[in-house]
């Protein structure tokens, strides 16, 4: 349907005393496709907006653009049904609150150039249609411990059929081994029991989840809302699911290079782990002649926080020694415990916890550096410590010494293999018929495992997913599943797919409590959101998808690489095959098209050139250079807005176009902006690197990159670097943006006008 626009113009938060509305009104519509241009006094007023919706009905507008607030602001009052587009346009944030000048004109060409795009924008754009299909909302839970029962049982509570897989021949993971957790009530100072057989019971019996013990997942194919989930357990049929919780937790760092801290140097140097498991046999006994203890040393940072070993805290080592501390005294009321730390770490209410076992008159705490852990020949252990508080080295002796070991991802794999390796492994399953070949869908199903395993990220193989990066979750850091730890922390970047408890981070029980209600509210949003085709997070609702105008496709394989979650597999000449439920809309096969030929239906290639080609330049070049900013919608323009709101001014001769992701910005643009005579393009995205901030991951990143190939055109246009810049802002850093843009325009101001301006 052709579009039938209507504009209107709020009068109110300064946007009356800075731009003269009533011009503006008069001139915007003037020879373009607009039906009507109206001012209200004040547009989030019930009856402004009942004027819009009665307008709607009598002129059948399909299209309305909101010169008023940013449309962070009411974000539904300006809704009108699914067949008119709205465009919100802010003339408060980028225009009134941001810009103080005496040059009328200025203001009026800023306020119009802001309504023109806004214009462009719904011009050159549909309302999106989503992508639906006959979807699972059924759920798989990888992992029979606490944060995968804790999980299942959420998901099941709230209605939705889970398939729970668990690797051992009986649920509870680590916490079977635990004797005693710690403090959970007030005062904070006491050992408690965890009830792990009303979880595991409630769970076995739940109408909801079908428990799957002693089986791993062989193979889960496909996309959220239809993954195909075959098991390792002699199960024969394959079921579906629409998104998957990780929860395969920890393991223990392994102690056997741990000779430096005295592990197999002597019998009765153990970890915290076995300690935990001869508690819970009942015995603590020395292992090297089965006596009971008179003395244990427990060695904080066994490996952690050292680069060589482990590199970080595990956050939770620290509460263990003090449990095991009381287990030692509790049980043995004359044995003396040792505790030896580099900083020794009980946050929050376990302060409580840590008072208590200082106040224990059997248990003595020191801080030093570990020397070396020697065995006398004596029965007795012997731990050289330096660098103490007392300034002097000393020796503790001690019947047992416990090593307070690390958490380990399950996710990390020591001695990865190379990809080579993982397909020559392929090869082998194949040529051993371990995986079958009569049926052609299986077939197919291992073309696509093969060409994971070509692409395989490093890693664990527990979801053994059909994803060209490779079978499971991309690692970030450590062994770690890749996460938006900021904003996202259950978000990995396998849509739908969710990491909880140990295997996420490192953390208690209580947290991987806690963390499981988190991801199974995430896994029920993912299968409902799949079931709608909407986005899930970061563009919750978003119902637009890419498609792909393959005829013109030269097979580049760009977008399928550059795809930071994994979206786009490929057919055997490298055409693009999208998945669209694993899709987030970031937009980055867009911005990687050389082709041109993705489109969203909401946000294209033709609707930014048309945006950029509304903004009007004046005659008086010199006078009024023109810098056109590409500002990411996620971090950089709440940070925007956010200096906007506090009256920070910028230059006037500014124009800003928000995008997805800096990563969807098409190169094309940028000419685009040079030849229609911007002087300058600046672009402010998330920040990238190990500490992204960036909220599809790696669209800073791809940026940067692709201002290479900006970098080489400006040199054949003969322009120079310096007319474009890129630069990271968080959304904290705000207060940095009008001095960002200042600075810019005098280095636009040193390097001159552009050349082509005009022609
Ligand atoms: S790059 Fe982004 S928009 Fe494109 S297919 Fe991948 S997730 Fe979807
Ligand atoms: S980037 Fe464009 S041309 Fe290249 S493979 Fe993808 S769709 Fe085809």
């Amino acid at each position: 349907m052709d579009p039938k626009v209507g504009i209107y113009i709020c009068k109110g938060c300064d946007i009356a005393k800075t731009v003269d509305v009533d011009k503006l009104v008069e001139e915007v519509g003037k020879g373009k496709n607009v039906a009507l241009c109206k001012s209200q006094d004040v547009m989030c007023a019930r009856e402004a907006v009942e004027q819009i919706k009665k307008d709607i009905e009598s002129e059948e507008l399909n299209r309305v653009v909101v010169g008023a607030c940013s449309p962070r602001v009411f974000p539904e009052l300006f809704e009108f049904g699914e067949n008119v587009l709205t465009e919100r346009v802010s003339l408060r944030e980028h225009v009134a609150w941001s810009h103080e000048t005496d040059d009328e004109e200025d203001m009026e060409m800023l306020a119009q150039d802001y309504v023109n795009m806004g214009l462009a924008r719904v011009n050159h754009t549909e309302p999106p249609e989503p992508f639906t299909a006959e979807t699972s909302k059924d759920v798989l839970v990888v992992g029979g411990g606490v944060g995968g029962m804790t999980a299942a049982k959420a998901v099941a509570d709230a209605g939705y059929k889970v398939h729970l897989v668990e690797k051992e021949d009986h649920l509870g993971g680590w916490a079977a081994k635990w004797t005693k957790v710690f403090p959970k009530t007030p005062p904070y100072d006491s050992l408690e029991d965890f009830d792990l057989s009303t979880l595991v019971q409630s769970v076995e019996s739940h109408d909801n989840i079908t428990v799957h013990k002693s089986a791993t997942v062989k193979r889960s194919k496909g996309q959220p809302g239809e993954f195909m989930v075959e098991l390792n357990n002699g199960t024969p049929e394959p079921f579906t699911v629409g998104s998957i919780i990780l929860a395969s937790g920890w393991k223990p760092y392994d102690p056997k290079k741990l000779g430096k801290w005295g592990y197999g140097v002597s019998p009765d140097v153990v970890t915290n782990v076995q300690m935990e498991e001869m508690m819970k046999s009942g015995e603590i006994k020395r292992p090297s002649d089965g006596k009971a203890p008179e003395s244990i040393a427990f060695i904080q940072c066994a490996g952690s926080r050292d680069k060589d070993y482990l590199p970080y805290c595990s956050s939770v080592c620290c509460r263990v020694s003090l449990k095991q501390a009381k287990y030692v005294r509790e049980k043995y009321p004359d044995a003396k415990v040792y505790i030896i730390y580099k900083d020794l770490r009980s946050p929050q209410q376990y302060e409580m916890f840590y008072q208590n076992a200082q106040a224990d008159e059997g248990t003595f705490f020191t801080k030093g550096e570990i020397g070396e852990v020697t065995s006398n020949g004596d029965g007795r252990v012997t731990v050289n410590v330096s660098e103490t508080l007392l300034g002097e080295d000393i020796q503790v002796k001690a019947d047992m010494v416990v090593l307070a070991t690390g958490m380990v991802p399950t996710t990390k794999v020591e001695g990865v293999k190379g990809d080579l390796d993982v397909m020559a492994e392929v090869a082998e399953m194949l040529d051993a018929g371990e995986i079958p070949k009569k049926e052609e869908e299986e077939e197919e199903a291992m073309e696509d495992g093969k060409k994971a395993a070509a692409g395989a990220e490093k890693g664990a193989r527990i979801l053994n997913l059909s994803y060209r990066q490779g079978t499971d979750l991309p690692t970030l850091k450590y062994g770690f599943p890749d996460s938006h730890f900021i904003c996202f922390p259950y978000e990995t970047r396998r849509t739908a797919v969710y990491a909880v408890g140990g295997v996420r981070s490192p953390m208690d029980l209580a947290s991987t409590i806690n963390d499981a209600y988190g991801a199974g509210l995430k896994a029920i949003q993912a299968v409902e959101s799949v079931a709608k085709g909407s986005a899930v997070h970061p563009r919750a609702g978003d119902l637009s998808y890419p498609e792909f105008f393959l005829q013109r496709c030269t097979q580049c394989k760009r977008c399928t690489e550059e795809c930071p979650f994994g979206a786009l597999d490929e057919d055997d000449k490298g055409t693009p095959k999208p998945n669209p439920f694993r899709c987030r809309r970031c937009g980055v096969c867009m911005g990687a098209c050389p082709e041109r030929i993705v489109t969203f239906k909401n946000y294209n290639i033709s609707m930014v050139s048309n945006m950029i080609k509304s903004i009007s330049m004046p005659d008086e070049f010199d006078e009024k250079p023109r810098i056109l900013a590409f500002v990411c919608e996620n971090d950089a323009m709440p940070a925007l807005e956010m200096a906007a709101s506090l009256r920070m001014k910028y230059n006037e001769m500014i124009r800003i176009i928000p995008l997805r992701c800096l990563g969807s910005m098409n190169t094309i643009w940028i000419g685009d902006a040079l030849s229609n005579g911007f002087d300058g393009v600046i672009l402010l995205g998330c920040r990238k690197g190990e500490d992204y901030q960036c909220h599809f991951v790696r669209g800073s990143e791809l940026a940067e990159y692709r201002m290479e190939n900006v970098r080489e055109k400006l040199k054949q246009l003969v322009l120079e670097e310096e007319r474009v810049e890129v630069h990271e802002v968080a959304i904290s850093e705000f207060h940095k943006i009008p001095k960002i843009f200042n600075d810019f325009l005098e280095t636009i101001d040193s390097v001159g006008l552009n050349p082509y301006k005009g022609m």
